[in-house]
């Protein structure tokens, strides 16, 4: 249609071409008509160019019935406030955005209430923002959604885990891919993910979202209908469709995943969701088998973490220490060594077990500058003893070495440079090495062995019957003692089963020329019954829990004999 002003004074239409947008003036006639009074040629154009069906005049340049009236119905009834409107027409490809904005217009002498109208077209604006937001959404390798999007996936589900439907965010990461990367190139590398997103895709189920949340990692959010089993069957079919080798340029590779698993909780936040399936996918790494994100492993990882940091701030602080405990002759009854054990009072958590802090000292290696810490102050305290008695007593530490200081740590050089700063001659030490140091590389652990024999120290094999150690291996090395782990001393006086081990280790340890020292002896039976039958010493809280230093070596006076 075309608008032609019939109210139009010089000055109006004056500011209404000054302009930039498509603006009319409307007046309220007496009919209660809404009705151009005035309007500026990009008003025209718009109108024509658009078929805008909001603004849908009739002949009279009266607005008919429709949003903009009902706005200018407001406008008129007496708020006489600005009014805004965004105003779509038509839908899909072809819609088009409106915002339609009204504003008051100064009274002039006599005249009715006027207002200005404003029409913005904002489609092309709109569409921008579309094509670039479906951009920021989109990973563009391999065209799925994006780890943005996969958040908005997430919390869109989350609104409907109201009603029946569960889910579950499973994240898959491919393992082993900057190896790949880094060998065969980075086009090989993008054409191994987008065919393993592919394939990921053979394994979704309708309704579920597939996005790449990262280099070698995808995110998938499905519903459930039978719980944690879903999913699992989920990740169960995501394995099966990479368990064919992959083809790259020529070559066949197979290529693993880990897949990690998270529930939804009503009400989560999807990023903390998503958190939960990578904690999954770590656990998932070490299992070697899919697995599902459980609250209290995640505690007990931050535990770790927070205990690695803090041990690590203790080694610095030099606030760890050593405690001994006294292994009895348990022919004679007389101090024949002490065992060196760590012992940690954190300054808020209190006492903090080795139990708990050397595995954590072992994942992060720590454990190589604590061993080091414990050899040398284990020679130190043993030689101090022997100045303050003034000679060198009929006594040796024994310290623990753990597998990880065997397969890291330069061992020997360990144990000589603490024997060269105190003093003593190798026979006073005993280190106490795990089955685990053997397994893991015989060959190396052969050679660590040899060494420390060459600085006359003594080799025992502790928590004896624990680990897998072949008798082969018993045989070739050169263990002196063999320590009974103390799960077999405490079950010896229930357990006829127990009582067969431990025999069967004292005759192992006889015929291999070994000598023996059970652990954990807390009865005055254990001692007893253990002596008779042929073990050369014995540790234990019957005799005494590790003790300070000073306390030890009070300990070994009092048992002194003569
Ligand atoms: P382990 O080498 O088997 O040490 C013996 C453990 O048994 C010690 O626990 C000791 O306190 C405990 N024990 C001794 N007598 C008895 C008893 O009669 N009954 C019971 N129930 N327990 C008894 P602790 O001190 O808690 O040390 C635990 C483990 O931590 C040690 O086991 C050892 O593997 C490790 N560890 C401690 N200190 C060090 C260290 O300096 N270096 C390394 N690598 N490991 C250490
Ligand atoms: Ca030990
Ligand atoms: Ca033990």
């Amino acid at each position: 249609m075309t608008v032609t002003p019939h109210l139009a004074a010089a000055d109006d239409t004056g500011l209404l071409d000054a302009l930039p947008i498509a603006a009319a003036i409307i007046e309220r006639g007496k009919d209660g008509a809404f009705a151009v009074a005035a309007h500026n040629s990009r008003f025209v154009e718009l109108v024509e160019r658009s078929n805008c069906t909001a603004l849908d005049w009739n002949d009279a340049h009266c607005l008919k019935s429709g949003p903009i009236a009902d706005l200018l119905q407001d406008f008129f009834a007496g708020a006489n406030v600005a009014g805004e409107l965004d105003f779509t027409d038509g839908d899909g490809v072809s819609a088009q955005f409106y915002r339609i904005k009204l504003a008051p217009l100064p009274k002039r002498n006599g005249s009715a209430v006027r207002c200005l109208l404003s029409v913005v077209d904002r489609t092309v604006e709109l569409q921008a923002e579309r094509t670039l937001r479906a951009e920021m959404l989109r990973d563009s390798l391999t065209g799925l959604p994006n780890r943005l999007a996969f958040t908005e996936a997430i919390e869109n589900a989350g609104e409907k885990v109201a009603r029946d439907l569960e889910h579950a965010v499973l994240v898959v990461d491919m393992l082993r891919f900057s190896r790949i990367n880094e060998s065969m190139g980075s086009l090989a590398g993008d054409e191994l993910l987008i065919t393993f997103a592919r394939r990921l895709i053979l394994a979704l189920r309708a309704g579920d979202v597939l996005a790449r949340t990262g280099g070698n990692e995808f995110g998938v959010l499905v519903s459930l209908r039978r719980g944690v089993e879903d999913a699992l069957k989920a990740a169960e079919r995501i394995r099966n469709v990479m368990a064919a080798p992959f083809k790259l340029s020529e070559l066949e590779i197979r290529v693993e995943c880990a897949i990690g698993v998270a529930l939804m909780n009503a009400g989560q936040d999807p990023e903390e969701l998503f958190r939960n399936a990578q904690f999954a996918v770590k656990q998932a790494k070490l299992a070697g088998k899919p697995q599902v994100y459980e609250p209290k492993r995640a505690t007990e990882a931050r535990r770790r973490f927070s205990i690695e940091t803090e041990l690590r701030r203790a080694l610095d602080k030099d606030q760890l220490e050593l405690f001994y405990q006294p292994l009895i002759n348990l022919k004679s009854g007389e101090v024949a060594g002490f065992e060196a054990l760590a012992r940690w009072t954190h300054e808020d958590r209190g006492e903090i077990s080795p139990t708990e802090f050397i595995p954590v000292a072992e994942e992060s290696g720590l454990i190589l500058t604590l061993g080091r810490w414990a050899m040398d102050k284990a020679a130190q305290t043993l030689a101090a003893w022997d100045r303050t008695v003034g000679e060198a007593l009929p006594l040796y530490v024994g310290v623990n070495l753990s597998a990880i200081q065997v397969a890291r740590d330069d061992i020997a050089a360990v144990v000589a440079s603490a024997l060269k700063s105190s003093g003593l001659t190798g026979d006073r030490l005993t280190l106490e090495l795990t089955e685990s140091s053997i397994v893991q590389d015989p060959v190396r652990a052969t050679r660590v062995f040899d060494a420390l024999k060459a600085l006359d120290a003594t080799v025992a094999m502790d928590d004896f019957g624990t680990g897998y150690s072949s008798l082969a291996y018993l045989q070739r090395l050169p263990i002196d003692v063999l320590k009974i782990d103390k799960s077999f001393v405490s079950g010896m006086m229930v357990d006829p089963d127990a009582v067969a081990i431990v025999r069967a280790v004292l005759s192992l340890a006889e015929a291999l020329g070994m000598s023996t020292t059970a652990e954990g002896i807390e009865t005055v039976e254990l001692a007893t019954t253990l002596a008779t039958l042929g073990c050369a010493s014995g540790q234990g809280y019957y005799f005494a829990k590790p003790l300070e230093a000073d306390a030890a070596l009070e300990y070994w006076k009092s048992r002194r004999r003569g």
